[in-house]
């Protein structure tokens, strides 16, 4: 499944990698009875979160946003390899990866089995803090949790640590510049692509479920492993988001995960492009 969006003289499609089933027990600070409301979801709590890919073209070059699960995750994911395709995209086109954070769903379809790459040619753009929190260091005070995340992560970057660019806030590459959005992950990031208003936010997992978190910016997931920061990124960019008409391509937002966030109240609202 892929959907051509056009912003100016960017062009990106959204390709999806499949459906990751949940629960809305994973929503906190809110009552589950509202949540379950809010999501018009079943009354068994499942929760059918969409997983995200977006592909963009500038130039030379043919950037991809996240690279998801491979068949690390669920059956109904791991199919971006074969979405690409169907939208005339091979994985030996992609020339740069966007990854906004290192979990399951963003990193693992990097490599197969293996661990040999997926992406022949493509360089990795990655904020240099989330690089930094699971690549370097002994992970010394780490939970095991953490621990298997950074051994799974050192095996989903192995064969592309020589064609890693790290970036900090205002440094630029194919187009794309990261923004610190830390919390869900200690260096998760959204990217601006583009220029002006003519420019999209790849919002990684600033929000997961948008029919709560766009009106409530203050949930967040049990996913979220700074929970204090993660609520002050999310209202953060979102304020940023809206101030500056920026269109969104959102990781988990209701598929294709493209449109923008306008103010609303205190708070926000969403408007599918
Ligand atoms: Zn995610």
């Amino acid at each position: 499944m892929s959907t051509t969006f056009r912003f100016g003289e960017i062009e990106i499609e959204a390709v999806s990698d499949g459906i990751l089933k949940t629960n809305i027990d994973t929503v906190k600070d809110m009552a589950r009875e509202k949540a379950r409301a809010l999501v018009n979801g079943p009354t068994d709590g499942v929760y059918l979160m969409p997983v995200n890919n977006f592909v963009f073209r500038n130039g030379q070059n043919t950037v991809l946003i996240d690279a998801g699960c491979g068949d690390t995750v669920q059956p109904t994911l791991g199919r971006l390899v074969a979405n690409l395709h169907t939208a005339g995209i091979e994985p030996e086109d992609v020339t740069h990866i966007v990854i906004t954070h290192l979990h399951v769903d963003h990193a693992n379809g990097l490599v197969d089995n293996d661990g040999a790459a997926i992406y022949p040619n493509a360089e990795i753009l990655i904020h240099d803090e989330e690089y930094a929190f699971w690549l370097e260091g002994d992970g010394a005070g780490s939970t095991e949790i953490l621990r298997r995340k950074r051994e799974r992560n050192l095996f989903n970057m192995k064969p592309y640590l020589e064609r890693t660019r790290r970036l900090r806030d205002g440094q630029e590459t194919a187009g794309c510049s990261p923004v610190l959005a830390a919390g869900h992950s200690p260096g998760h990031s959204c990217w601006r692509i583009g220029t002006g208003r003519r420019a999209f936010m790849a919002l990684g997992d600033l929000v997961h479920i948008g029919a709560i978190q766009i009106s409530h910016p203050e949930v967040n997931l049990t996913y979220d492993l700074e929970q204090d920061r993660a609520r002050a990124s999310r209202r953060r960019m979102l304020d940023i988001i809206a101030a500056d008409g920026l269109a969104i391509a959102g990781s988990h937002i209701d598929a294709p995960g493209v449109g923008r966030i306008v103010r609303s109240g205190s708070a926000f609202a969403y408007e599918a492009e």
